[in-house]
């Protein structure tokens, strides 16, 4: 008995999830775009050009008539472009308009001094001047007192002129 109750109990989720969960997981159609039928115009009037410059080539058409026709698309393909960037503008008045204040921008970066900070600990008991070298250049781990060589590694003796790194 209580195998049905388990069965009808999957049943009854996999309809929920078929029902109510699938058609959420599946994308919304693209939403139509504001320059779609302007795309599609523009596809057309290059694909209208391109069969031109086809029927000119293989002598269909008279010099005339194929630099009219050309004037006409190319006109169209201008007037198209011109509709396309005014409904784009249209559409995002926010990005396209200068002198916008864009929020988080202009967010003063607070750099905490925790370089030199560790600089100066890996370095321990230092003497003031090679401490101050280490701040100065954080990359190099350790630096000589005597030579001022620089390692990356601190070292107890200088690997340079072999006296005492400390
Ligand atoms: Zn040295």
């Amino acid at each position: 008995m209580s195998l049905v109750v388990a069965l009808v109990a999957v049943v009854a989720v996999t309809l929920l999830f078929t029902l109510f969960v699938r058609p959420q997981d599946i994308p919304p159609p693209d939403p139509v775009s504001p320059t779609r039928h302007l795309d599609e115009r523009k596809a057309a009037v290059y694909e209208n050009l391109r069969d031109l410059q086809f029927e000119y080539r293989v002598g269909k058409l008279s010099d005339a008539d194929y630099a009219k026709t050309k004037l006409a698309l190319q006109k169209e393909l201008a007037v198209v472009v011109a509709e396309t960037e005014k409904v784009l503008a249209a559409s995002a008045p926010a990005s396209s308009q200068p002198g916008s204040s864009q929020p988080g921008s202009a967010k003063p970066a607070s750099a905490k001094p925790a370089a030199a900070k560790s600089a100066s600990a890996s370095l321990g008991s230092t003497k003031p001047v090679s401490a101050k070298l280490a701040s100065a250049a954080p990359k190099a781990a350790s630096i000589c007192p005597h030579c001022g060589a620089e390692f990356a590694t601190p070292l107890k003796f200088c690997g340079e002129c072999g006296k005492e790194m400390s």
